[in-house]
C-alpha cells in the first residue's frame, strides 16, 4: 500500500486538474492519495470520480493557510464536512483576503518589472485560490526570472521590498474550526525553516490540545534534524506520524509518492475520524 497524503491541483498553485493529478497518482503506482490544495475544496468532486474509475482510494483534503504570531503555518485538514459554517467563512476570508494581497505584490512589482494583475490573472486560470505561485509563473513568462523556483528566492520572498502578508486565521482556532466540522488535522511541513520562520515546540503542542491529531515527518523540506526531531514530537504528544509529496504537477520538484505515509499511520487518522 502506497500512500501519499498531500498533492495540490489547479484548483490552487499545482498546474495539473484533480483528475490529472489522480491519473498521476495511479501511474506512479499510488494506492491512497489525497489532494489538499490551499484554502479551497473546489477539486473534490473531480478527482473522486477519476479516483474511483481509476480503482484508487481518494482521500479528500485541504491545505488551510494559518498564522502564529506572523509566522505562516500550513494545517491539513482530511475528511471534513465542505459545508460546515465555520470552515465556509473562515476558507472565504482567506481567499479574499488572498486576492487583495495579489493585487499590492503585484502593484508593487509593477514599478520596476513589466507584470500586470491581467497577467497574473491569466497564470492563476480561473484557481479557487490566488498565491505567490500565479505572480511567479506571470514573472516567468514575462522572462524576468527563469522559473518559479528563481522567483521565489528572489522577488516574492519574505522580506523583499515586493512581498506582502495576507490574513490567514490563528493555527489553533483553524484546527478547532476543522475538527468541529469532522476533520483530521495534520500539521503540514512543520520544520520547513529554508522556507521561512517555523514555529516552536511548545506552539506544536498547543495545536495538539486543541486537537491536532498529525505531523508531516517525512516531506521534501525536512533535514535529517528536522526528521529527528519531529519525529520525538510526535512520539511524545501521541500525533501520528505522516509522509507526503506536497506535488504541485510541474510548478516543483516534488514528485508524487517521493515520502508516504505507512497504511498503519493511515488507519490511524481513519480511526480518528470517528
Ligand atoms: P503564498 O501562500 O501565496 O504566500 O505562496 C506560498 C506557496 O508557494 C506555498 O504554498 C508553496 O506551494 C509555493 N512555494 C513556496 N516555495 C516555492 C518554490 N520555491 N517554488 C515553487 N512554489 C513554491
Ligand atoms: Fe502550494
Ligand atoms: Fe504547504
Ligand atoms: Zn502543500
Amino acid at each position: 500500500m502506497r500512500i501519499d497524503l498531500h498533492t495540490h491541483s489547479r484548483v490552487s498553485d499545482g498546474t495539473g486538474s484533480p483528475a490529472q493529478v489522480m491519473r498521476e497518482a495511479a501511474e506512479a503506482g499510488l494506492d491512497v492519495v489525497a489532494l489538499t490544495d490551499h484554502d479551497s475544496v473546489d477539486g473534490w468532486d473531480e478527482a473522486s470520480e477519476t479516483a474511483a474509475e481509476l480503482g484508487l482510494v481518494f482521500v479528500p483534503g485541504i491545505e488551510v493557510s494559518c498564522r502564529h504570531r506572523g509566522i505562516s503555518i500550513h494545517l491539513l485538514s482530511y475528511w471534513h464536512r465542505r459545508d460546515d459554517d465555520g470552515v465556509e467563512l473562515m476558507l472565504a476570508r482567506t481567499r479574499d483576503a488572498r486576492v487583495d494581497r495579489a493585487r499590492e505584490i503585484v502593484r508593487r512589482i509593477g514599478q520596476d518589472y513589466p507584470v500586470t494583475w491581467e497577467a497574473v490573472s491569466e497564470q492563476a486560470g480561473g484557481a479557487a485560490t490566488v498565491g505567490r505561485p500565479h505572480i511567479a509563473d506571470a514573472l516567468v513568462a514575462q522572462g524576468v526570472v527563469p522559473t518559479r523556483d528563481a522567483a521565489f528566492h528572489s522577488i516574492l520572498i519574505p522580506g523583499s521590498r515586493y512581498y506582502v502578508p495576507h490574513y490567514a486565521p490563528e493555527v489553533t482556532d483553524a484546527v478547532r474550526t476543522m475538527r468541529q466540522a469532522g476533520g483530521v488535522t495534520v500539521f503540514a511541513h512543520p520544520g520547513a525553516d529554508a522556507r521561512g520562520k517555523v514555529v516552536t515546540t511548545s506552539v506544536i503542542e498547543g495545536m495538539a490540545r486543541a486537537g491536532l491529531a498529525g505531523l508531516e515527518v517525512d516531506h521534501r523540506d525536512h533535514d535529517e534534524r528536522q526528521v529527528t526531531r519531529l519525529s520525538r514530537i510526535a512520539d511524545r504528544l501521541g500525533l501520528v506520524r505522516t509522509g507526503a509529496s506536497d506535488y504541485h504537477g510541474t510548478g516543483k520538484r516534488n514528485r508524487l509518492g517521493e515520502n508516504v505515509t505507512t497504511p498503519e499511520a493511515f488507519a490511524r487518522l481513519e480511526a480518528a475520524r470517528a
